[in-house]
């Protein structure tokens, strides 16, 4: 017998459910060339390792970054809105930060379970390395869900979430940036929690 397929939904984090981590921390320390995130820049590579090149020229070490980290705030309403969505179906975060940088910032939006990626520092607690947990990790993640018989609703907003989104079996895009809209036609958008939990509730089977 086929087992129906369950709803699932996996999100991206930043500029969803909290301001980006890097441009608050260009805006605490006064360093604009901290302020580039995955919405300027499509590397993800390029744009690591260009962090990374600027916190050793400054000498940040990651508590400098923790301690910017801690004093974010999720974005208003997105607990609620969190705590919605994990009232009907399974939920998961899938974001291209790193666990050390944003465990603490999780508990805030009620600890969902979060995917994400490892740093590697010196002894001096300078970041040196990063080290993602497997390469086009977003989209293996819907990927391993599909096959497993969940039926994936990808909520995201940036490049390097745009392959996730295309393989969900629904994809919604969250206040993406000009570019992305235009060229993503195929994708829901929305721009509000509103606007979201509508979207939501209007496909996923399981939800009411
Ligand atoms: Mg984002």
């Amino acid at each position: 017998m086929q087992v129906p397929a369950i709803d699932i939904i996996c999100s991206d984090l930043e500029s969803i459910w909290i301001p980006e981590i890097w441009i608050e921390v260009a805006r605490h320390t006064g360093i604009q060339a901290l302020s580039k995130t995955t919405r300027d820049i499509k590397n993800y590579d390029e744009l690591m390792t260009f962090r990374i090149k600027t916190l050793k020229q400054h000498k940040l070490k990651l508590s400098d970054i923790q301690q910017i980290a801690n004093s974010i705030k999720p974005l208003p309403g997105a607990v609620k809105m969190i705590s919605w969505i994990r009232s009907v179906c399974p939920f998961f975060i899938v974001s291209d930060t790193f666990i050390e940088i944003v465990g603490p910032l999780a508990k805030k939006l009620g600890s969902p379970p979060l995917l994400c990626h490892t740093l590697e520092t010196d002894e001096q607690g300078c970041i040196t390395n990063y080290h993602l947990r497997s390469k086009n990790f977003k989209r293996k993640v819907v990927q391993a869900f599909q096959d497993l018989n969940f039926r994936v609703t990808v909520i995201g907003d940036s490049y390097n979430d745009l392959h996730m989104l295309k393989i969900a079996d629904q994809g919604i895009l969250f206040n993406p940036p000009k570019d992305i809209q235009n060229s993503s036609p195929g994708l829901g958008q929305t721009f509000s929690y509103k606007e979201l939990k509508a979207t939501l509730e209007s496909t996923a089977s399981t939800i009411q």
